[in-house]
């Protein structure tokens, strides 16, 4: 549950002392931000070893990134949106990759200490790993084999997983630095959620309830009625109905994709025989697509982290 990606960490961590309070990490005045950001590569700290080694993963061992490596997540790092690199560059202790981590396990996003600061941790083979294995392995663990033969094959393009997973976990950041799900009646939970774990009774209605959202895994069988089901939401994930930070980090995590990266999320569902019963493109979900205008205001505007930058 912790490495599912992790910003439960943040919040059973570290609830209080994000605002305010917080202190701020140093920033050199002439190296760019990505700089900034690669610069702070480095181990992993010892409360995020402390964490996975409570959720019982005792193999994980610190990795120290190649040279390609290192320059595949310096690519990663700048291609994030500008937002997303000033809140890093404000934000950010260390980012650091770890082997070891079993399973689909992706890494975590934890606070430093009482600093106000961010650990991210990821798994260190997401940095050669494609965006379709990874979302096709995330996705098969909402479905139980049911003897159906029923599989679900899940293609994203336009980048990479490392680029895809700092999309997301930066979007955390961003949204802790500037207390974007936190504040009531933003316009990212308006008429959907109704406190960080609770949509409205609508939305409720009309979402499937998959393990990502507390259910059981369901027969393979049922894949493809519970994506009929998402494309009449505003979520662009299963993943993204885990929570109102959840879907705020998928829902900017897809925007950049399609809007920078020129990529797309393709979910298929097939038959035992390998036939494409269904497709769904959730990018064009209309729930969707109406809430990327509010992704594209935030990327453009200051107004939502005040409390970060202010005039
Ligand atoms: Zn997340």
């Amino acid at each position: 549950m912790l490495l599912r990606c992790a910003v439960l960490a943040i919040l059973t961590l570290n609830s209080a002392g994000l605002y305010g309070r917080a202190q701020d990490a140093p920033a050199s005045a002439t190296a760019s931000v990505a700089d900034e950001l690669i610069a702070r590569v480095g181990s992993p700290s010892k409360l995020a070893m402390k964490a996975f080694k409570k959720a019982g993963m005792q193999g994980v061992t610190p990795h120290t990134l190649t040279a390609e490596e290192r320059s595949k997540v310096e690519a990663a790092l700048k291609s994030l949106p500008t937002i997303s690199k000033r809140v890093l560059e404000k934000k950010l202790h260390s980012l650091a990759f770890v082997d070891g981590i079993p399973g689909e396990g992706t890494g975590l996003t934890s606070p430093y200490a009482k600093t106000g600061l961010y650990d991210i941790t990821l798994r260190a083979s997401i940095v050669d790993e494609s965006l379709s294995t990874f979302l096709t392995t995330k996705e098969r663990r909402v479905f139980a084999d049911d003897g159906s033969g029923t599989t679900v094959t899940v293609t994203g393009t336009g980048t990479n997983a490392l680029t895809y997973v700092l999309l997301h976990e930066s979007s955390h950041v961003v949204d802790k630095g500037c207390g974007i799900t936190a504040s009531p009646h933003g316009k990212f939970e308006d008429g959907i959620w109704t406190s960080l774990k609770e949509m409205t009774p609508t939305v409720a209605a009309d979402t499937p309830k998959t393990y990502f959202r507390g259910g059981a895994k369901l027969p393979a069988a049922e894949a493809e009625a519970t994506y009929d089901a998402l494309s009449h939401t505003p979520f662009v994930s299963l993943y993204a109905t885990a929570s109102e930070m959840e879907d705020f980090a998928e829902l900017v995590a897809w925007h950049e994709i399609l809007d920078q990266h020129q990529g797309d999320l393709v979910i298929e569902v097939k038959d035992a025989h390998g036939n494409t019963l269904k497709q769904w493109h959730p990018l064009t979900f209309p729930g969707v697509q109406g809430r990327f205008a509010n992704v594209d205001e935030l990327l453009a505007s200051r107004d939502d982290c005040r409390n970060l930058f202010p005039e």
